[in-house]
Order: C-alpha cells, then structure tokens, then sequence
C-alpha cells in the first residue's frame, strides 16, 4: 500500500534527501503535507513538483507569499502557518507517515502529535527525544506509534538488532538484555579531531560547519564539530533502544563508513556499512521492511582501503561529556542541556561566542539550573525556557 507522508522540515538537508529518495518512487510513496520555517521560495518548488494537500510555514507573510506564487502556478496546495498547523499536519488522519526533520526544539511537539495518534514516526529529530524521551518513547507506546530511526547511527543499530517478527518492538524498549552486550556509535570525530587544541579557540563559523564528510544543517555541522552531536546520540540510543549509559560507547571511525555496532554476548559484532549519504538511512525507515534504491552509490571497499578507530578524547570535546553527564542526571538536565546548547550555537554563528564557549554556556546553564522535575511535558518546557533565558545572560 503506498505510504502517504507529512514531511516536518522538508526545505533542510533531510527534507531534501527525503524528497529525494520519494521521487524515486511514485508508486510507494505520496506527499500529503510538506513545512518550512522561512524558506518559502525553496517550498514553493517542492510544492509545484510534490503537489501536497498542505503547505506550512513560519509566519503569516510568508504564507501569502507562498499562496499567491502557487495560485499563479495553478496549484492547489492549501497553505497554513504557525506551530499550531505544523501539529496539525502531524496528526492528520490523511497521513500515516511523518518524517520529523525540523532541527531542534521547534520540532517537539508535532513530533509528539504524531506519537500520540499512533503514526508511523521517522525520526531525526533527535532533539526532540533529547528533550523528552520518557515522555515521547510511553506516547509511542500507549498509541501504538512505529518509531524507525533515521539518524544513521541509530538507524544501524537497529539494522543490526535481530531479526524478529515485528522488529519495531524493539523500538517500545524490548531489546534484549541478555544478548546485546553493548551498542557501539560511531563519530567521524568531525572537522577538529587532530586540530591542534589551543587553536580551538579561534574557528570560526565558516571551518565549523564544514563536515570532512557529511553534509548537513548548520545547528548539527557546529554540534558534530564540538562532538555535542554525539553527545545527543548517546541520550537519543538510550531513549530507543532502552539502554543504560553503560551499555553504549562512542568510538572514533573518521571514514564513516561504518554507522555503527551492535556487540552480543558471543563475541559477534554486528555493524552497518555505506556510504555517508542521508539517503540510505532514509530509504531503509521510510521502505521498512522492504529495501528501496536510495540513489547511493555502491560501497567500494577496496578504494577505501583503510579504516581506523580510535577512543574519544573527553577532553578536547567537553560537550561530550557535559551531555552524558546529563542524561545520567536525568530529571531535566537533557532539555536544559538541548536549549542552551541551541543558544550558544546561535551566538556562535552570529559571532557573539567563540568556539570554545559552547560548551562553558552549556555547562555553566547545568549548573545553575535546579534539576527537578521532568515527569511531564511542562516540566520539560519550562525547563526548555529557564535553560534559554539562563543562556541568553551568559552569551551577550
Ligand atoms: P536543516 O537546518 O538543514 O533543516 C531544518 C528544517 O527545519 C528546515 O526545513 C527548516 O525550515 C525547519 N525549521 C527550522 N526551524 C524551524 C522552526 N522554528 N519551526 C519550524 N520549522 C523549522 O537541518 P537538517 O540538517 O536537515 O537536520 C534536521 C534534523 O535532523 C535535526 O534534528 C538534525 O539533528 C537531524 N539529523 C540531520 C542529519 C543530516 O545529515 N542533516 C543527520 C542526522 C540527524
Ligand atoms: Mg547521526
């Protein structure tokens, strides 16, 4: 039956390589709605060439921008705006499929719409279950949601899970304790992993965001290079695949080549190989169980030639750690943690804070924030609020 999808930040990198993989497959897949923030004449592309029922955006402006330029076209798109349309593009019954791909915080709660009326989930927004895993992971459970991850980390783990019949329970937290020893994920170890450490100080945003070997968004290019990225991996793994910290390792692998690992109580270890490109994490979640063309080139291995692990250094990447220091904290400290993390990237970026002090704004809210709380939703955005009016003070 050909899956009708709701695509949640389909002008960004996932946006794209969804787009793209879609397209290749008119048969299986349909677009029901697709949502930017502010980019309306990238939308107004997307919606001549995918033709969804609904389009959303930020403001209204750019919605009587967007509809005017559709209507001249002759389609007949129908366009909303604001947050409240984007939950409503979530849980509509004319979808069964949501891609959650905003970046961040803005994504939580029509990711959390979609949990809620039982949709098939493709997750990358990791922040989203950074911020709210107990909460988001027991909505999936209670409405029978389907949970597939996306993140390539992630989405190999849960390749290299073991087969059963209805393999998403292991996303309801059914891994099996006995067999898995330990989830290992993978980092490229970003554009700074030999760069001399007292030259951190001074890179810039242009050298931040250029990955050595994926492209993505700005806020995940800065999180990769400070390693904060991996840090929310490891809080995002814990919240799938319902292990604790001690089961789940970062190892270095610059290649990316290999996504990541599943380490078994015999020995074996299982891991997924390809290319670094969006596209085959995306096929694989949005094909479940079937396998797709993703339009990603084959993997030469023997061109490749090399590949090379080495541990993490805690050290020259503090937001690593800061981050698994919260979700051991649990309570409230991951959504603190995401928010101010999300502060300091933008004074960053804008130039307002070095490289260096992502992590001090980060650490310095941890500490000043009480961690209580965390049982409900308000207690995650307040929490989410406290976190950015604390960050906003130490980044001017
Ligand atoms: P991006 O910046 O390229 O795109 C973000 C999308 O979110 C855009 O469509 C934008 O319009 C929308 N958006 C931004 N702010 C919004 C707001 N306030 N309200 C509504 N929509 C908003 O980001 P990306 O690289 O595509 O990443 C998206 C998510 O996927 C992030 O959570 C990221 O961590 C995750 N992810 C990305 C990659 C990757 O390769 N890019 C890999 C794994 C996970
Ligand atoms: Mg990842």
């Amino acid at each position: 039956m050909q899956k009708r999808l709701t695509l949640l930040g389909s002008t960004g990198s996932i946006g794209d390589s969804t787009l793209d993989v879609v397209a290749r497959h008119p048969d299986r897949f349909s677009v029901y709605a697709l949502t930017a923030h502010r980019n309306g004449d990238k939308l107004i592309e997307q919606c001549l060439r995918f033709t969804p029922e609904v389009a959303v955006v930020g403001d209204a402006d750019t919605a009587a921008r967007v509809a005017a330029a559709l209507r001249v076209a002759g389609c007949k798109t129908e366009v909303a705006h604001g947050p409240q349309a984007l939950v409503e593009v979530a849980r509509a019954s004319q979808c069964d499929t949501v891609v959650a791909a905003i970046v961040g915080a803005a994504g939580l709660a029509p990711t959390l719409a979609a949990a809620r009326t039982g949709k098939r989930i493709l997750l990358a927004n990791k922040e989203a279950l950074v911020m709210s895993g107990q909460i988001f992971m027991d909505a999936v459970r209670d409405h029978g949601a389907i949970l597939l991850p996306v993140d390539s980390e992630h989405n190999a783990v849960f390749q290299c899970l073991p087969p059963c019949a209805d393999k998403e329970v292991k996303l309801h937290g059914g891994v099996s304790k006995i067999s898995v020893s330990k989830i290992i994920l993978t980092a490229s170890g970003g554009p700074f992993r030999t760069r001399e450490p007292s030259s951190l100080v001074d890179v810039t945003p242009e050298e931040a965001i250029k990955h050595p070997n994926w492209a993505m968004g700005r806020k995940i290019s800065v999180d990769s290079a400070t390693m904060m990225n991996k840090g929310l991996e490891v809080i995002e793994a814990h919240w799938l695949f319902a292990l604790p910290g001690k089961q789940i390792e970062v190892l270095i692998h610059p290649q990316s080549v290999i996504h990541s690992m599943v380490s078994y109580a015999d020995g074996s270890v299982l891991a997924q190989f390809g290319n670094p490109d969006m596209r085959t994490p995306i096929a694989h979640a949005l094909a479940f169980p079937d396998r797709v063309d993703s339009g990603v080139a084959p993997l030469d291995l023997a061109q490749i030639a090399t590949l090379t692990f080495e541990k993490p250094d805690f050290e020259r990447f503090p937001c690593l750690a800061l981050a698994i220091q919260a979700m051991e904290a649990g309570g409230i400290a991951s959504a603190a943690l995401n928010a101010a993390n999300e502060i300091a990237i933008e004074a960053f970026l804008d130039r307002r804070i070095g490289f260096m002090a992502i992590g001090d704004v980060v650490g310095r809210v941890l500490d000043a924030l009480p961690n209580t709380g965390a049982g409900a939703l308000d207690d995650v955005l307040a929490a989410d609020a406290s976190a950015r009016r604390l960050a906003s003070g130490f980044v001017f």
